[in-house]
């Protein structure tokens, strides 16, 4: 197994421009997942830590240059941040895969560029940014301004550190907020880093804080700070919940991104290779790890056995292999803990009846690591808990479905809603299903794309708001009326 390259630095907290340790002086090594090796020390964040990063924040928005600066300007700066992101891709992707575990071709290749894509999108919104004049009355001179927010509080996940930390810190900067990010305690490395870059390229001290720390500690703090005007989070549905009641004393607005159980449903009639092909990395890909992981997977009956013959064969193929290896597809899970939840629901679905047709077990490599098969669990009905909850591993669940009503019966009876596959030859049926399907995406023969240009965000129990696209500068703008007395 590649232990990394040179030894990584220990790490302190981003606060106003400058390195800093914790007030506490705590701080925690970071793990990689992969070699169960300590990779660094990280400053750990708490709630006087959280203070002094939210301060920073509100004097760079309400004395600092970024809300006031030419919108120009704003543009360049998230434009450079961008090129470097492109530039340091290598050496973020590594930071990554070591405290992550997914492989090295993801983070290099794939979130980091991604990362990128989103500052440079967005610094092309700084300028697009305008309100409007409403002509009703000669006796007034109306127009709306689109205004930032003030300080928002970003919180992510440790699945997608690189591409949440854009989807939420590009449209806010763009839109003029300054931003305390607040990266899973998992994986705050890359968002350090990020946030070192954002210095090299211009970004004024305070305008982007990152404070690593436990989400108990210092992200419950982020979100009871009366300072912090927006929680724009992405993790679980039970963290979500515990977010919006506690903002609800400080009235936060809020952008929860909580997760799903996606279908993807294979109907007879589909390029049967291509949907084996994205059914399984519909749930492989970053080791199921994924929010929109197609982990529930609807066979139409008819081909069920030949299907799942073929999927069998792949996800057998796919073996955990060191993730700095650029030829290794499948990693490491994040920790320890997230390969025991994980083990823990496998055997709940043979416990449930369903039937293990793949993988199942942990794999180490080398002898080491948090590494778990491609799993695959057949005979599924959709009243079980591998098909009712978020597993967040290489497990596919397959279940069966009969007819068009069939499938989309079962693919909508869940309490979540974030994404949906669907495969077919018939344009008829592919449109008729993406219109019925309660989720906030849905990709038709296809699975896992994702563009800047396209929101992404939650139906029913997986949230609220949208991340990408322009909607996105919704979530991070407020809008004023002005009323000008003309007579
Ligand atoms: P969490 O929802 O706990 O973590 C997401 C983020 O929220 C992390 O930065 C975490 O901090 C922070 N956080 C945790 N508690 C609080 C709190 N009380 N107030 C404010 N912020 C908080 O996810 P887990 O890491 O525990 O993963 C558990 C399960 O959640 C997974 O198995 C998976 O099913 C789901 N999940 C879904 C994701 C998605 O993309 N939708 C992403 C990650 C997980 P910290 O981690 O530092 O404690």
């Amino acid at each position: 197994m590649t232990d990394t390259l040179a030894p990584v630095k220990a790490r302190k907290l981003l606060i106003d421009g400058e390195p800093v340790d914790a007030a506490s002086g705590r701080t925690y090594q970071t793990i990689n997942p992969a070699t169960e090796t300590p990779i660094c020390d990280v400053a750990e964040a708490g709630v006087e830590d959280v203070d002094r990063a939210v301060q920073a924040a509100h004097r760079a928005f309400h004395d600092g240059p970024w809300s006031r600066m030419r919108a120009a300007d704003r543009q360049r700066i998230l434009w450079k941040l961008g090129d470097l992101i492109l530039e340091h891709a290598d050496e973020l992707g590594r930071l990554e895969t070591m405290d992550n575990g997914k492989t090295i071709v993801e983070s290099a290749k794939i979130d980091a560029p991604m990362a990128a894509n989103c500052f440079h999108y967005y610094s092309g919104w700084t300028t697009k940014l305008a309100g409007e004049t409403r002509p009703f009355n000669p006796a007034f001179f109306t127009y709306t301004l689109r205004e930032p927010l003030g300080v928002v509080g970003a919180i992510i996940p440790w699945n997608m550190s690189m591409v949440m930390l854009g989807w939420k810190c590009a449209p806010a900067l763009a839109a003029g907020n300054t931003v305390v990010l607040k990266p899973a305690e998992l994986t705050p490395l890359t968002a350090l880093r990020i946030g070192e870059l954002a210095l090299e390229a211009g970004l004024p001290p305070g305008v982007l804080n990152v404070i690593p720390g436990p989400g108990a500690v210092a992200g419950e703090a982020l979100v009871r700070h009366p300072l912090v005007a927006k929680i724009s989070f992405t993790g679980s549905t039970v963290v979500g919940q515990h977010i919006m009641r506690e903002s609800a004393a400080t009235l936060k607005k809020l952008t929860l991104e909580l997760g799903g159980k996606s279908p993807n449903i294979v109907f007879a009639d589909a390029d049967l290779a291509a949907a084996v092909k994205g059914a399984a990395s519909g749930i492989f890909y970053g080791k199921g790890e994924v929010c929109s992981a197609g982990s529930r997977l609807l066979v139409q009956s008819d081909i069920h056995d030949a299907f799942v013959e073929k999927l069998v064969d792949r996800a057998n193929k796919l073996v955990p292999g060191d993730p700095m290896n650029p030829k290794t597809r499948l990693g490491a899970l994040v920790s320890e803990k997230q390969m025991n939840t994980v083990l823990g629901y496998i055997a709940t679905g043979k416990k449930e009846g369903a039937r293990l047709v793949a993988g199942g077990e942990r794999q180490p490599v080398d002898g080491k690591g948090f590494f778990v098969q491609a799993t695959v669990l057949d005979d599924v009905r959709n009243d079980m808990k591998v098909a009712q909850e978020e597993i967040f591993g290489p497990v596919l669940s397959v279940i069966r479905f009969d007819d068009v009503e069939d499938a989309i019966a079962k693919a909508n009876d869940i309490a979540y809603g974030l994404a949906a596959g669907v495969w077919t030859n018939d344009v008829k049926k592919a449109h008729t299903v993406a219109g019925r399907l309660q989720a906030g995406t849905v990709w038709v023969n296809t699975y896992n794309f994702y563009d800047v240009v396209m929101p992404f965000g939650g139906y029913k129990g997986s949230g609220f708001g949208r991340d990408l696209g322009a909607e996105a500068m919704d979530e991070y703008t407020q809008v004023k009326s002005v009323w000008i007395n003309v007579e």
